[in-house]
């Protein structure tokens, strides 16, 4: 936390005292505090923390590197005394997070100048301390050991929800504080929808299943996909898209190294799909960062000016759908190492049939 805090300081932009940061994620990243109200503010000489009754013994036990304070009537009088006494004269705010009505609030309330940033904390958080890599270990690991569970009870006649259903209780027995986010249970002709989000369709013999989910560990998340063939050998159609995402999902992983944009990357996995006749239908990036949010920098798209580096936490999950047919998306997640990468997943990725 002490080295977040320097590390902090030092990218605050030049005229700028302090930032006030009011994205959760941000505010746990840096002070630790787990709560759900609180203002937050580093300076290159002040951290403080502000916050209501509820949260002041929390706070002073989750924060030790910061100053914490009660607030009292009014939250927004109390800050602008805070900042005051900090000799606070310009102060950063999240621009792409603070609403119209919070930008308002502040500016009537606080006597400082309040300028707008992007991404200073979202930047820190890109690059994955050992903890973290260890949390996100073990949200792998549980993510894995749940499909594991839950695979015997896939077959043709159960629906998607009930798929989804089981999966989601195995994941939080297992140790997932919560989903990263909503299941991805698409079945059949809906597993060209890259987002299908489990619905009551039934599954039936040969239908493709497409599973992408994650569990959350220390507040870290993991994310992942396989596609699966179900009650039936798989069609040579099914075999042919299904290989080309798996040559295209290794080839991107073989050529992974320290230093390539995002941009390059995406692009070994995109020639290979764009080769066998399958660009159009690959709609979307080849992946994203993860950590507190399971959508994080870097970005890691076709446009993606981003730099890997040693550190960094990204998912590579090419995907091929075609409409009223079916589609396959194969994803891991991997953190860049000095050489290459460690995939944090070891689950099977050969065409399977189950059910
Ligand atoms: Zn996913
Ligand atoms: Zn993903």
């Amino acid at each position: 936390m002490q080295s977040r805090l320097e590390q902090l300081r030092l990218a605050l932009p030049e005229g700028v005292d302090a930032l006030l940061t009011l994205r959760p994620d941000n505010r746990t990243y840096i002070s630790g505090f787990t709560g759900s109200n609180a203002y937050v503010v580093v300076g290159r000489e002040v951290a403080m923390l502000l916050t209501d009754f509820r949260y002041v013994e929390q706070a002073t036990l989750e924060c030790p590197n910061f100053v914490v304070s009660d607030y009292a009537p009014e939250l927004t009088d109390s800050l602008n005394e805070a900042l005051r006494a900090a000799n606070i004269k310009a102060l950063a705010f999240e621009s792409d997070f603070v609403t119209v009505s919070q930008y308002e609030m502040l500016k009537t309330k606080l006597t400082v100048e309040l300028v707008p940033t992007t991404g200073l904390v979202e930047k820190l958080r890109q690059t994955k301390d050992e903890g973290e890599i260890l949390a996100m270990q073990k949200a792998a690991y549980i993510a894995e050991a749940a499909l594991a569970e839950v695979l015997p009870l896939i077959k043709v006649g159960v629906s998607e929800k009930y798929i989804a259903m089981n999966l989601e209780f195995t994941l939080k027995r297992l140790g997932s504080e919560r989903l990263p986010f909503d299941i991805i249970a698409a079945s059949g002709p809906r597993s060209s929808l890259p987002h299908g989000r489990a619905s009551e369709r039934i599954i039936t013999a040969g239908d493709f299943l497409t599973l992408d989910f994650g569990a959350v560990y220390n507040g870290y998340c993991c994310d992942m996909t396989r596609t699966f063939v179900v009650g039936a050998d798989p069609t040579p159609e099914q075999i042919e898209v299904y290989g080309t995402v798996l040559e295209a999902q290794e080839a991107a992983l073989a050529a992974l190294l320290p230093g390539m944009l995002g941009r390059e990357l995406d692009q070994v996995a995109r020639a290979i799909i764009t080769a066998r006749g399958y660009g159009e239908r690959f709609g979307h990036g080849l992946g994203h960062g993860v950590g507190r949010a399971v959508h994080e920098g870097p970005s890691g798209g076709s446009k993606s000016e981003d730099k890997y580096l040693p550190g960094m936490v990204i998912t590579i999950e090419p995907g091929i759908y075609l409409p009223e047919w079916g589609g396959v998306r194969i994803e891991d997640m991997v953190l860049i190492t000095e050489d290459g990468y460690q995939n944090f997943n070891s689950y099977a990725k050969q065409l399977t049939r189950i059910g």
